[in-house]
C-alpha cells in the first residue's frame, strides 16, 4: 500500500470580507462591540478616531473628526484612558497635552509617510540658515519635529494660521507640499516649502477625477488640498474650491448638490455617509486607502483596552516644547 499525498485543507473564510466604504455591522463584531462598550466603561475611556479609520471603528468612536478636532476632544476630556484610533503622531499629540492620563494607540506600527518626511535635524538646520525665522509643522509630524516648530495647523486652520504671522520674516511650511501651496495661493506669503507629501493624497491623479466625473456628470468635486491632483486640476480650474476634512462635511450639507466625488482618502466616505444622509459620496478611487489607519481594528481596540497596552509616552523635555505651538494652533481655531 503506498501513501497517499495529503493534500491539505484550507479553511472556508468564517467571516465575510469587509467591504472598506460599508457601514453594516457584521455578525462576528456585535459581541466585540458589547466588549469594547463594557471595557469602555470599566476603564473610564474615551475612544477617538480619524475620519480615515474604518467604518467599524468610526462607529464605535465617541469622537469622530480630522486631526485638529480631534486634538480638542483630547485637550477636554475627562476619562483617564484615551483610545486613539489613528496613527502615531496623533496619539503623541493627545498624550503632549494629557501628560498624566494613558494613551492607548492598539498598533504602534500605525505611522505616516508624511510625518516620516521630516526631522528634528532637518528643521534645526533650515533654523539656523534663517535666524528669526518661523517654523510652521502640519501636525502630521513626530514629536520631536513639533518641539522644533513655532506653531502647529491642520489642513483646516494652515491658512488662519499663516495669515497671523509677523511678516518680514522667513517661514518655513512643512512638511506637506500640497497643503503648503494652497497655503500660497490663499494667501500670498512667500514661504520655503519643506518637500514632503503623503503618499496616498500624492497618488491620486487628475485622471482618476476626470473618470469619476465621467461617470458622475452631475457629482460635485470635494478636494482636500493635501492631494496630489490638486495643484493640476486648480491650474485647469482656478475657481476651485479646497476643502479640510471638516469643510468637506459642511460643504455637502450646503450644498444643493445630491451627488459628491470626495477626493480624498476613502474612510471620508464613510464620514460624510454618516453625517450626511441622504446625498451620495463617491470615493475617487477606491485605492486611496492609507494602510497605516487601517491597521487600527475592532480586534486591538479591544486588546488595548483589556490589557492598557500598547501605550504611547512622550519624554518630558520634548513635551514641554512640543506643547506651545500645539496650543497656539488651538487658540487660532
Ligand atoms: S493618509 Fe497620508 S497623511 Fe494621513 S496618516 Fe496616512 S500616510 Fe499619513
Amino acid at each position: 500500500m503506498t501513501d497517499r499525498p495529503v493534500t491539505p485543507v484550507i479553511p472556508r473564510p468564517q467571516t465575510p470580507h469587509r467591504d472598506l466604504l460599508q457601514l453594516e455591522v457584521l455578525p462576528d463584531e456585535a459581541q466585540m462591540r458589547a466588549d469594547i462598550e463594557q471595557l469602555r466603561q470599566e476603564k473610564n475611556a474615551v475612544i477617538l478616531a480619524h475620519n480615515y479609520q474604518r467604518p467599524e471603528v468610526q462607529v464605535i468612536a465617541d469622537f469622530v473628526g480630522d486631526s485638529l478636532g480631534l486634538s480638542r476632544q483630547a485637550a477636554r476630556t475627562d476619562a483617564e484612558v484615551i483610545v486613539f484610533a489613528g496613527v502615531h503622531f496623533m496619539a503623541e499629540t493627545a498624550a503632549i497635552l494629557n501628560p498624566h492620563k494613558t494613551v492607548l494607540l492598539p498598533d504602534l506600527r500605525a505611522g505616516c509617510s508624511l510625518a516620516d518626511t521630516v526631522t528634528a535635524q532637518g528643521v534645526r538646520d533650515w533654523k539656523a540658515s534663517n535666524p528669526g525665522g518661523l517654523v510652521v509643522t502640519y501636525v502630521n509630524t513626530t514629536a520631536d519635529v513639533k518641539a522644533e516648530s513655532d506653531y502647529c495647523c491642520t489642513s483646516g486652520n494652515a491658512v488662519q494660521v499663516v495669515q497671523s504671522l509677523p511678516q518680514d520674516v522667513p517661514v518655513l511650511f512643512a512638511p506637506d507640499r500640497f497643503l503648503a501651496a494652497h497655503v500660497i495661493r490663499e494667501t500670498g506669503r512667500a514661504m520655503d516649502v519643506w518637500d514632503g507629501a503623503c503618499h496616498v493624497h500624492e497618488a491620486i491623479r487628475p485622471e482618476d477625477v476626470q473618470s469619476q466625473q465621467a461617470a458622475y456628470p452631475d457629482a460635485e468635486l470635494l478636494i482636500h488640498p493635501e492631494c496630489g491632483c490638486s495643484s493640476r486640476i486648480l491650474s485647469a480650474i482656478p475657481e476651485l474650491q479646497l476643502y479640510s476634512t471638516e469643510g468637506m462635511i459642511h460643504r455637502a450639507q450646503a450644498s444643493a448638490a445630491q451627488e459628491f466625488i470626495v477626493v480624498t482618502e476613502t474612510g471620508m466616505v464613510t464620514r460624510l455617509q454618516h453625517d450626511v444622509p441622504g446625498k451620495t459620496f463617491i470615493p475617487v478611487s477606491r485605492t486611496a486607502c492609507c494602510e497605516y489607519m487601517k491597521m487600527i481594528t475592532l480586534g486591538n481596540i479591544l486588546e488595548s483596552l483589556q490589557n492598557l497596552q500598547p501605550r504611547v509616552t512622550v519624554p518630558e523635555e520634548i513635551r514641554t516644547r512640543a506643547l506651545l505651538p500645539i496650543e497656539r494652533m488651538l487658540a487660532i481655531g
